[in-house]
């Protein structure tokens, strides 16, 4: 395992510096199982699953109409038909087609041998068994040939992929009743503070409810992961060392909010120094105070700021694809997309700033930001009224309202 020690703890450090830090750290898991379709959204593909037929396996009608083969087609003339039978989804018309012969056939249902096209019923006209087919009919059209969605043996998806609904979709298609996946990584959380409050309680004097365990476990929800609420962890150096070695013994990572800046109550440092291996980051990003990453036995840990907009922040751009690359997703890349700004923005430079914004479209199809309102790191009002990220570069100084910026909205990642 690389030491996040070597890491230069002095001076600011890129995000993508971090990012790419954090990668060569992490060693993705590398036990898989196997779990039934029904139990893989969110999964991560531990393989390539390959297509064992051919989708469709059969040729079949993209519509409800009449089969029929083009060898019939009289140039530029209507031409009449006999209907032989019917072909209805799921049965068949055995027979082989004759010169001179069409097929009912519905949407789905096997195209029969010895036909190769078919025409839309509103298209033709019949009387009893005679169908007339206009001037206008047309060739080969509206039949799906075999594996013209996917072809044999041929990749479905990449290992690395981790599962969506369509996923999901697209290897039932196949046929498909179980996957290799990763397995879930284990997570360990808690707050540190000894004026946390559960919200169970009744705020004391000096008192504010821990918010930051409720935003924790909404966050993982979303992860592919088991995880474990250790609660609030008073401001006592013995308690904490004993929940990290503990949860270290069991979980393949640990997060923990507040304590970590070096404040005379803020122990996180001098534990992870001692019992863990551990590099305390400065990161040019706002919000998102020192950071700290290391290791705790064979156990990741993220020490996060306590301010509660701080650790939503720092999850996103630092954790959570900490723990995509851990349980061996393949990367995802954030949308951004430029938005003209309607608010004035202060910025120092020296930082990447994440400010919280409202992105809206207009009729015409533009995007506009606007200050979700004050940027303080313990405003989380301003962060739930937000949809994105309004991203302001390092040496930015600001924004004029009317200027152009970088937005990344908060639930869209390809
Ligand atoms: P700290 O990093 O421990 O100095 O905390 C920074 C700020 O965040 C302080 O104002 C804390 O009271 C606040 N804070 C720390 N942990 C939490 C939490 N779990 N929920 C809400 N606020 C917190
Ligand atoms: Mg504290």
């Amino acid at each position: 395992m690389t030491d996040p020690c070597s890491i230069e703890p002095s001076g600011l450090m890129s995000i993508d510096q971090a990012l790419q830090k954090i990668k060569e750290s992490v060693k993705t898991i590398k036990d898989s199982e196997r779990v039934t379709l029904k139990n893989a959204l969110g999964r991560v593909l531990a393989e390539q699953v390959i297509s064992p037929i051919n989708i469709p396996p059969e040729r079949n009608s993209a519509m409800d109409g009449y089969a029929f083969s083009s060898l019939d087609i009289k140039q530029n003339q209507s031409f009449i038909l006999t209907e032989a039978g019917v072909s209805w989804a799921g049965r068949p018309y055995l027979n082989k087609l004759k010169k001179g012969e069409c097929v009912r056939i519905f949407t789905g249902a096997v195209v029969p041998e010895g036909a190769d096209s078919v025409i839309m019923q509103e298209h033709v006209t019949r009387s009893e068994n005679n169908i007339f087919f206009p001037a206008t009919t047309k060739a080969l059209e509206y039949v799906r040939a075999v594996g013209s969605d996917i072809k044999i043996n041929t990749p479905l998806l990449s290992a690395q992929k981790k599962m969506t609904a369509i996923d999901i979709g697209l290897i039932a298609s196949a046929g498909i009743y179980d996957i290799p996946v990763y397995r879930k990584i284990n997570i360990a959380f808690f707050s540190t503070g000894d004026e946390l409050c559960s919200t169970d309680h009744e705020l004391g004097p000096g008192q504010i409810y821990d918010s930051n365990r409720y935003s924790l476990n909404a966050l993982l929800c979303d992860k592919n992961c088991h995880f474990n609420d250790l609660g609030v962890i008073a401001d006592n150096k013995q308690t904490l060392e004993k929940t990290l070695l503990n949860a270290a013994k069991t979980h393949d990572v640990i997060i923990s909010t507040g304590g970590a800046s070096v404040g005379d109550a803020d122990y996180i440092q001098e534990i992870l120094n001692k019992c863990g291996n551990v590099g305390f980051w400065k990161i040019a990003i706002k919000p998102g105070k020192p950071l700290a990453f290391g290791t705790i036995k064979d156990c990741y840990f993220f020490g996060l700021p306590g301010n509660p907009v701080s650790v939503i922040a720092t999850f996103h751009k630092i954790v959570a694809p900490a723990l995509n690359h851990l349980s061996g997703s393949s990367d995802q890349k954030k949308i951004q997309i430029s938005a003209t700004c309607t608010s004035n923005l202060k910025k120092q430079p020296g930082r990447q700033e994440y400010q919280r914004g409202i992105l809206t479209q207009s009729k015409s199809g533009r995007f506009h930001v606007e200050s979700a309102g004050k940027q303080g790191s313990n405003i989380m009002s301003a962060m739930s009224k937000a949809n994105c990220y309004i991203v302001l570069p390092v040496d930015c100084i600001g924004v004029n309202a009317g200027e152009t910026v970088t937005v990344e909205p908060f639930d869209t990642v390809i």
